[in-house]
């Protein structure tokens, strides 16, 4: 089986292709020749997933997935979230996005979070979705260059540790990806089995 992933995102890649079975071959949008930035318009984690698969989907015809994933600071009301991506401005850096999240949060005792995720994949031309939450709270600086976006001033709850901070398969032991990807991953494994 193969499927293509809606994502420029090589880390999201990376993270995803390392918990599928070898049955299921991820194709990116650049294997696919796929060359589009899929605009991400809109107020919920849930639509922008399904934009961004309906949009390779209709391209393509392909079986496809994408996903959406938020950081969710409760003391900021959910904020960056949905524009998790853009929250410092339209250059998406993650350092910047960073910056401003520690500024916003300034020396508030509460720094409870989550990493949210909604996986979005379009299979025999139905949507299906899966979600992965993975909660924690945010450090006073950054800590550790492993990762991406927020990975250094996020620390998952069990551990004293930043994904920052983390190997691959350690953030994978906590990931709202990663869980997301498993409810994914069972699902395929279901639908493989009816047609073998
Ligand atoms: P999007 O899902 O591509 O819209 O990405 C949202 C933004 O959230 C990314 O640009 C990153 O800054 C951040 N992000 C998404 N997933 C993670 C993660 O696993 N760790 C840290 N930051 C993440």
């Amino acid at each position: 089986m193969a499927l293509i992933f809606a994502t420029n995102n090589q880390h999201k890649v990376e993270e995803i292709q390392a918990l599928l079975p070898a049955a299921i071959a991820v194709v990116t949008l650049k294997d696919a020749g796929i060359d589009i930035d899929i605009p991400e318009p809109h107020p919920t984690l849930e639509e922008n997933a399904r934009e961004k698969s309906t949009t390779i989907y209709r391209m393509t015809g392909s079986d496809c997935f994408s996903e959406d994933t938020g950081l969710e600071v409760y003391s900021l009301n959910g904020e960056p979230g949905v524009k998790s991506a853009r929250y410092a401005g339209e250059g998406k850096e993650f350092s910047k996005n960073t910056e401003k999240l520690l500024a916003k949060l300034g020396d508030s005792a509460d720094r409870k979070a989550r990493f949210r995720t909604v996986i979005s994949l379009i299979f025999k031309g139905k949507e299906y979705q899966f979600e992965g939450i993975c909660e924690g709270s945010i450090t006073a600086a950054p800590r550790g260059n492993n990762g991406f976006g927020y990975d250094p001033v996020f620390i998952p709850e069990g551990s004293n540790h930043t994904f920052g901070e983390m190997s691959l398969p350690e953030k994978q032991a906590f990931s709202h990806r990663r869980k997301a990807t498993d409810k994914l991953v069972a699902f395929l494994r279901q639908e493989l089995e009816k047609y073998n």
